[in-house]
């Protein structure tokens, strides 16, 4: 079958909601954390709910903890524990909703039951302080993706916007990885400086992904990877996730739009393969970008892809079953 015809004998809308769908990135747990709204109900603020990520059609989201730096001082650790338990909250509220995937096991259990499988996440490792025995215990709730950086420097790394001076693993970001290693913790590239993630590489005896960084050979900003960096983490098995952030699709900013989305799409199933693309949206993390406006819209990408030509092989591996093949692999 050529392109063409292949591209047309795929209903996107079917395709979509047949279709497991993983979101790699969101903030929505801070706006949750601090009361301005909750998950359960449908908002007019920011771009995540359960209501819009059912409509959304997604499956599994990847909900982060991050640590504004202004709670430093009250200690990292317990803001940390206060995100998890953000959503151990919603997921004790809302049972028939929302359920916690430790594996990929849960991901299909939501697809088949109708809910959403929330993927907890650390983005950034400070919550960690310099110990072991916190990362374990952040397992044991329930953590199963550790972004080992935000921008800055902390305990574990470099973050990328400390600049061209960046180092990369220190001697305990090595022991977190290997321990994230034989834990089954997803690691995530995105945020880390390009020293940290050639580290990272070396040392990883499992695939990693960068969630939320698209292709600096597109738009050229520190927090999109270069093709040398893109093929890297494919060759080793993990992920790239393309990510909605308007100032990491297009310059300007301001007139960045779901093609450029699309475009990198594009690019990252060239540069990195078929295989080793997922989505990492940063809804509620940033600014978005025309027609991706929230979680709603994730059918309008599909659309995008299946007009652009991609078989629904190629369309479910990006919206989902790439990243359920490495989760898989990784977390069980
Ligand atoms: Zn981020």
């Amino acid at each position: 079958m050529d392109k063409q015809s292949e591209a047309a004998s795929v209903e996107p809308r079917a395709l979509h909601f047949d279709a497991i769908v993983v979101d790699g990135h969101c903030d929505t747990l801070g706006d949750v954390l601090e009361g301005k709204r909750t998950l359960a109900e449908r908002s007019t603020l920011g771009h995540v709910d359960l209501p819009r990520l059912r409509e959304g059609g997604v499956t599994a989201q990847i909900f982060a903890c991050f640590t504004p730096i202004h709670e430093y001082h009250r200690g990292a650790t317990r803001y940390g524990l206060h995100m998890v338990d953000a959503l151990h909250q919603a997921l004790a509220a809302h049972p028939d909703e929302l359920l916690l995937a430790g594996g990929a096991e849960e991901i299909r259990r939501a697809k088949a039951e109708g809910k959403i499988a929330a993927i907890l996440g650390l983005e950034g490792a400070e919550p960690l302080g310099d110990s072991l025995a916190t990362l374990r215990s952040f397992y044991r709730l329930g953590v199963r993706v550790l972004g080992l950086t935000w921008n800055f420097r902390n305990a574990v790394a470099d973050g990328v916007m400390e600049g061209s001076h960046a180092l990369g693993l220190s001697p305990f970001g090595v022991q977190v990885v290997e321990e994230c290693n034989r834990l089954g913790i997803l690691l995530d590239a995105s945020h880390l400086a390009p020293a940290g993630l050639e580290d990272l590489l070396r040392i990883s005896q499992q695939p990693i992904i960068a969630s939320h960084s698209n292709a600096r050979a597109l738009c050229d900003h520190a927090r999109n990877l270069t093709d040398a960096q893109i093929e890297a983490i494919a060759s080793r098995g993990g992920l790239v996730g393309v990510t909605f952030v308007d100032a990491f699709l297009h310059q300007p900013a301001s007139e960045a739009t779901i093609e450029h989305a699309l475009d990198h799409i594009d690019y990252l199933l060239r540069v990195a393969g078929p295989e080793h693309v997922m989505l990492g949206s940063d809804f509620d993390g940033a600014t978005m970008p025309q027609g991706l406006e929230d979680a709603t819209r994730y059918p309008a990408l599909t659309a995008g892809m299946a007009a652009r030509g991609h078989s629904a092989a190629v369309i479910r591996g990006v919206l989902g079953q790439n990243f359920l093949r490495v989760f898989e692999q990784v977390a069980g």
